[in-house]
């Protein structure tokens, strides 16, 4: 037995909105053992499990009467290396932004667009991790989980996964799969994506013509860090919706009154817009009720304060989805997972 159960401990530490709830137990697994220990823990005890990793897109809205499983496994290891593509594996416990930082320094390129992206590399696949142009299944070359359902190990390849716009299969069959480590296939020679947003004036601009995979992910952390809030001194779990994917006739509609309207093609022919302009353009950022907010940089991002609970940023939440539904006639997703 090295699985430390302990019982009644504070979630604050472990969700990024540090929020205060209390787990019913909670234990960390440093090993595929731990994890099987817990699950069988679980049983016995007559408790649910819930996984967590950095706790980075956890929306927790009442005591977890669960065991509450952190992944602390660690260890990246490169399985194939033929000159040109790499497949390196990394457990779920590994912190996602060091990991990216690791495959850098390797002479890797491929997630240097997911540059500090927070939480864990056994989290990435489940909502299919995006930014800057490039989301994980565009370099996903396998993943291992455990069936909480049947107990054994199952390998998944990438069609497998059913990876969408900030979706998986894995999202969507909530409890079923326990991801204990991910594949990606990667690139010694770079071939980089600096197309979106503000990604090539940022490099332009610090006077760099031929970037490499490194200037990427150092331009990409300088944008966020000027834009986005740091976890550490404000709560929050990055964007709190999904840019909805709406029929081209709506934008069509919606420019008449809104010309200045955001929003991009998408290969189906529907159209994505930007949630933060639509939250914005309604009049919600920088807006405070108590100690629940939405970011004054950044629309989409709600932010707590200091004491904020779950339910007092869900109905925060809920309002803007009503006003927008209302002003837009769009409905907007909540992105982050509840509990
Ligand atoms: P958690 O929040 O701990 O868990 C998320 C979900 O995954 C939960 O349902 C949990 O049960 C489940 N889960 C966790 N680990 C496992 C596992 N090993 N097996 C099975 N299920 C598991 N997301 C983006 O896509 N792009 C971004 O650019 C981005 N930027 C962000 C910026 C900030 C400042 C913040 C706070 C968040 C951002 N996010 C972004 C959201 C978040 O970082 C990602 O979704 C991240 O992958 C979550 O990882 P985590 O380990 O913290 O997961
Ligand atoms: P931004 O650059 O201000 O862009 C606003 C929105 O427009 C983004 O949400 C993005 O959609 C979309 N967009 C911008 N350029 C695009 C293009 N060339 N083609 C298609 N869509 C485009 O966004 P931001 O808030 O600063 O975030 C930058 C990136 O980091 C985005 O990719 C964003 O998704 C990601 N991010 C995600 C989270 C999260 O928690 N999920 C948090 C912070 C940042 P997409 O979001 O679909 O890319």
């Amino acid at each position: 037995m090295s699985l430390q159960v302990r019982p009644q401990v504070s979630l604050k530490p472990y969700n990024s909105f540090g929020v205060d709830v209390q787990a019913r137990l909670f234990a960390e697994a440093h090993s595929d053992d731990d994890v099987r220990e817990a699950l069988a823990y679980a049983v016995q005890h007559d408790v649910p499990l819930l996984v967590i990793g950095g706790g980075s897109n956890l929306l927790l809205t009442a005591d977890i009467q669960s065991l509450v499983l952190r992944m602390a496994t660690r260890g990246i290891r490169i399985l194939n290396d033929d000159g040109s593509k790499v497949v390196i594996e990394a457990e779920a416990g590994e912190p996602w932004h060091p990991f990216v930082q690791h495959t850098l320094a390797q002479g890797l390129s491929g997630l240097e667009n997911l540059s500090l992206i927070p939480g864990t590399v056994g989290a990435a696949p489940m909502q299919n991790i995006g930014a800057y142009g490039v989301e994980i299944k565009d370099v996903f070359a396998g993943l291992t989980a455990l069936d909480r359902q049947t107990g054994e190990l199952r390998d998944f390849t990438l069609q497998e996964c059913n990876f969408a716009y900030r979706d998986s299969l894995f999202k969507q069959a909530p409890g079923r799969w326990l991801i204990l480590r991910v594949r990606f296939a990667l690139d010694r020679v770079e071939h980089l994506h600096l197309e979106y947003g503000p990604v090539r004036q940022r490099l332009t601009e610090q006077g760099i013509d031929h970037p490499t995979a490194t200037d990427v992910s150092q331009a990409i952390c300088s944008i966020r860090n000027e834009k986005l809030p740091d976890p550490a001194v404000l709560g929050n779990a990055g964007s709190f919706f999904k840019n909805p994917l709406v029929p081209a006739a709506l934008v069509t509609r919606l420019k008449v009154e809104y010309p200045d309207l955001v929003a991009y093609a998408q290969p189906d022919g529907r159209m994505k817009l930007a949630a933060g302009w639509l939250i914005e353009r309604a009049g919600w950022k920088g807006f405070r009720d108590a100690d629940a907010g939405v970011h004054k940089l950044q629309a989409l991002v709600l932010v707590n304060y200091g004491s904020a609970s779950g339910l007092q940023l869900l109905n925060l939440a809920q309002r803007i989805q009503k006003d927008i539904s209302q002003r837009f006639q769009v409905d907007l997703e909540m992105e982050p997972n509840q509990y």
